[in-house]
Order: structure tokens, then C-alpha cells, then sequence
């Protein structure tokens, strides 16, 4: 299991994560709440050293990484692969095409052969809607193809947990939508995944657990339905604020 101990975070004077504790469930989906400029991305990054936390300690089964010491190359890239991190903007190849988006990783960072990849993404786009697309380019997609073929690159890794930073605050409704119900269905599948979203209605629908985070820090750390009843007034004004 994915977890993080007394981690601490600052950009120049600002500190950002404030001795943030908490842990990520496997086979679940755990669904991070908070405020805008609450530290809820730079958390995320963390999970896959986009960002370096200057101190605190960071447990993914037999890894253990101390932040306040130096990180390996070789630690770097099997938190890489353990951790896929799926962008708000998609960040597709635009000059590849949708099926080699999604073999790019398999072939050249998993070492597979170019037949197994072609043959497992065209699964996966199947799974997420998109399998009649798989020649056309990132220019010919809608916002949530774009972001459905991002999801399957991503699944093609078989990463143990899969992160996504508000993966719809880009797309109109209709477009959330069926992005929405792709990672539902993954949900269902017991990918194990970590969710920074504003959409509370989603987060009520697929969260195990919810981590809501604030100045940095923790203010609610457990199961769904203990925080959409919350007494807390702080929890309760967030949630009438958002909904
Ligand atoms: P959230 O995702 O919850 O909106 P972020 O983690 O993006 O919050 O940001 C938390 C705080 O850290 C904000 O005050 C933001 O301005 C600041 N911050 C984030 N990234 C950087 C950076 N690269 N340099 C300086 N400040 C940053
Ligand atoms: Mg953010």
C-alpha cells in the first residue's frame, strides 16, 4: 500500500504540505478534496517525485523513500512505474497516432513486443470507447477522447495505483461525462487510483475513501460516506460550496 508519513513541502517561504500523513488503499479509489491552492496537486506530484517534499517518508509496499535523502535514479523509475499520472491538459504525442500513444510506454519502457502492445491497447480502447479511432491523431479528438485515450496509455502501464489530477476540469459536461463513466468502470475493476476533482457528485459516487486536504494538511482522512455527513462546519460549508 501507497502511504505517506510527516511530509513536508515549500515552495521558497510558502509551506504547502504541512506534516501531511495519509494513505492511498489498494484495489481502491481514494478521492481528494480541498480548496483551490490547498496543495492537492502538489501531493499528487509527490506520489510520483514530480515533486521532491524536503522531508517525510513515502512507503509503497517494500519501497521506502526518506524525502530529507537523496533519491536514486533507480528508485525514481520504479516509483515511475508503480505511479502513472494522468494530466488535466492529456498531454497525448501530437504526432502520433492514438494507437501509438498508447504502445509508446509498453514498447520502449516495458520492453514489449510491438505485437503484445498493439494487441492489449486495442483492448484497452475498446474498454474506453475509443477502439475506431485508433489511427486517427490527438488533433482529430474531442477534450474527452483526448482524455479517455490518455487513461488507457496510462492503463497500458499497469502501474499499481494511477493518478489523476482533476482528469475533467477541462471538458464541457457532456464530455466529463463519458470520461466519468470510463474511470467507474476501471473503478469497478479495482484499479487502485488517487483522484484530485471538484466534481462531488463523482467523488460521492466512487470514492472509498476521501482525503480532504487543507493548508497542506489532513482535515478529513477516511470513508466517503463519514464525510458527506460531516458535522464538521468546515467540511459541511465546502461541500454546500461545491454543490
Ligand atoms: P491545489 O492543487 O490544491 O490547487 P497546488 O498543490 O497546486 O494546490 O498548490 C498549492 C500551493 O503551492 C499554492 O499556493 C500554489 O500557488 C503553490 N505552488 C504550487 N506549485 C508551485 C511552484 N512550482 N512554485 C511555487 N509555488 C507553487
Ligand atoms: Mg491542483
Amino acid at each position: 500500500m501507497l502511504k505517506l508519513s510527516h511530509v513536508n513541502k515549500t515552495f521558497g517561504e510558502t509551506p504547502v504540505l504541512k506534516d501531511l500523513s495519509t494513505e492511498f488503499p489498494e484495489q481502491q479509489t481514494t478521492v481528494v478534496l480541498g480548496p483551490s491552492g490547498s496543495g492537492k496537486s502538489t501531493m499528487l506530484r509527490s506520489l510520483n517525485l514530480l515533486e521532491r517534499p524536503e522531508s517525510g517518508i513515502y512507503d509503497c509496499d517494500d519501497l521506502q523513500i526518506d524525502f530529507a535523502k537523496p533519491i536514486t535514479s533507480k528508485t525514481t523509475l520504479e516509483v515511475r512505474q508503480r505511479t502513472e499520472m494522468v494530466f488535466q491538459s492529456f498531454n497525448l504525442f501530437p504526432h502520433f497516432s492514438v494507437l501509438q500513444n498508447v504502445i509508446e510506454g509498453p514498447v520502449h519502457v516495458l520492453h514489449q513486443s510491438k505485437d503484445a502492445a498493439t494487441k492489449e491497447a486495442l483492448t484497452l480502447l475498446d474498454s474506453v470507447g475509443l477502439l475506431d479511432k485508433a489511427d486517427a491523431y490527438p488533433v482529430e479528438l474531442s477534450g474527452g477522447q483526448s482524455q479517455r485515450v490518455a487513461i488507457a496509455r496510462s492503463l497500458a502501464m499497469h502501474p499499481q495505483y494511477i493518478l489523476l489530477d482533476e482528469p475533467t476540469s477541462a471538458l464541457d459536461p457532456e464530455l466529463e461525462l463519458e470520461v466519468l463513466k470510463v474511470l467507474l468502470a476501471i473503478h469497478d475493476q479495482n484499479q487502485s487510483m488517487i483522484i484530485v476533482t471538484h466534481n462531488m457528485a463523482f467523488a460521492q459516487r466512487v470514492a472509498n475513501k476521501i482525503l480532504f486536504i487543507e493548508n497542506g494538511d489532513a482535515l478529513y482522512d477516511g470513508p466517503t460516506d463519514g464525510f458527506f455527513h460531516s458535522t464538521n462546519d468546515r467540511i459541511k460549508s465546502f461541500i454546500d460550496s461545491m454543490t
